[in-house]
């Protein structure tokens, strides 16, 4: 399976590389309660702010209960220089009550995630509770800029490969005594920082190149400048053409345009584009023809008189181009698409869809 392989690859690429930042959470004798703790302080800040202020934040501090008896005034000024202080020392202040809470009620006995329980934390949010998540070996999809860009230039649906790959990742066993899938999305975290750039990025070097559906079979990287939602690099294209007959019932005043208010024929040239995920007839064309005529028969039929012509009523261009990117989206999820209706080929309207 390509997901595991992917994981595989990222937790040996890990095993070799994790230590390359200088991050010093990273290091191997590292208290596991300050590893928790700093997720409180990477939300929303570099790592290499943490990691220049990291040894003076938590001095003196090994286990959750060190840092809550600290005074209150002492961790706002320790934290300062990374702005922000009452927010951070809040999210610090709640994995600490988290990881004390842990202790006394374990995860497992009530029918609650990590995820869940965390997240009813003030200053957990979603992100840091997934990291914490992974920490105490649970399975989380953890998403910020970097596995957003790495997973949609990877795959296209960042939040999905990033969920599948943690799936794939807890059967791994731990190379640097962290749990496994923590390895495999720190990884990923590390790819994003240090290959995955967002312009000119180093795919001779990542651990994903094998797989990574920016990079062309023939070695050349598009490596499109993505920002933080995926974009399409590649579309799959179908069209279908048929004989129809519609009309402007509400046409204008305008004397000159009101032979648009009678029926009249035109033949409709629809084409529609779905993004891609690899180049490797992903989305078979012919299949993509067969259901862009079945979504033209869904909403016309077949014309009882002709065997061509179809009825459209007073459906315009920019009508059909928006029914047909519509029914795509019914099959094809939230993937970038778009329809193109034009009369006899040559006018008509084009409809663009993007997350
Ligand atoms: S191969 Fe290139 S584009 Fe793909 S994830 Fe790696 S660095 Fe990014």
């Amino acid at each position: 399976m390509s997901i595991a392989a992917q994981a595989e690859a990222l937790s040996e690429w890990y095993s070799a590389h994790y230590q390359d930042r200088r991050l010093p959470w990273r290091g191997d004798n590292e208290p596991s309660h300050r590893v928790a703790m700093v997720e409180g302080l990477l939300a929303q800040t570099r790592a290499p702010a943490v990691a220049a202020l990291y040894d003076h934040v938590f001095d003196g501090v090994t286990f959750n209960t060190a840092w809550l008896n600290l005074d209150p005034n002492e961790r706002e000024m320790r934290v300062a220089p990374l702005g922000l202080p009452h927010l951070k020392v809040n999210a610090v202040n709640s994995i600490a009550q988290a990881l004390q809470d842990m202790q006394e009620r374990p995860l497992g006995i009530e029918a609650e995630t990590a995820v869940e329980r965390l997240e009813a934390y003030p200053g957990i949010g979603p992100y840091t509770a997934g990291m914490l998540a992974l920490l105490f070996g649970e399975g989380a999809a953890p998403v910020d800029g970097n596995v957003q860009r790495v997973g949609s230039r990877v795959d296209g649906d960042a939040e999905r490969w990033i969920a599948e790959l943690v799936n794939a990742a807890l059967q791994l066993e731990s190379k640097t005594g962290r749990p496994p899938a923590y390895e495999v999305v720190c990884a990923v975290l590390d790819v994003g920082a240090s290959r995955c750039h967002l312009r000119e990025s180093e795919c001779a070097h990542c651990p994903l190149r094998r797989w990574c559906a920016t990079v062309q079979t023939d070695g050349y990287s598009m490596c499109l400048p993505l920002a933080s939602r995926p974009q399409a690099a590649c579309f799959a294209v179908a069209s279908y053409r048929f004989g129809g007959i519609h009309a402007w019932p509400l046409q204008p005043e305008d004397a000159s345009r009101q032979y648009l208010g009678t029926p009249h024929r035109h033949e409709f040239h629809v084409e529609v584009g779905v993004a891609v995920r690899h180049d490797d007839r992903e989305i078979e064309i012919l299949d993509l023809k067969k259901r862009v005529r079945g979504f033209v028969v869904g909403r016309f039929g077949e014309h009882a008189d002709s065997p061509s012509d179809r009825d459209l009523g007073g459906t315009s261009c920019e009508h059909l181009a928006a029914y047909m990117l519509k029914r795509l989206g019914e099959v094809y999820g939230d993937r970038p698409r778009w329809c193109r209706v034009l009369e006899d080929g040559e006018n008509g309207a084009t409809t663009y869809w993007s997350m």
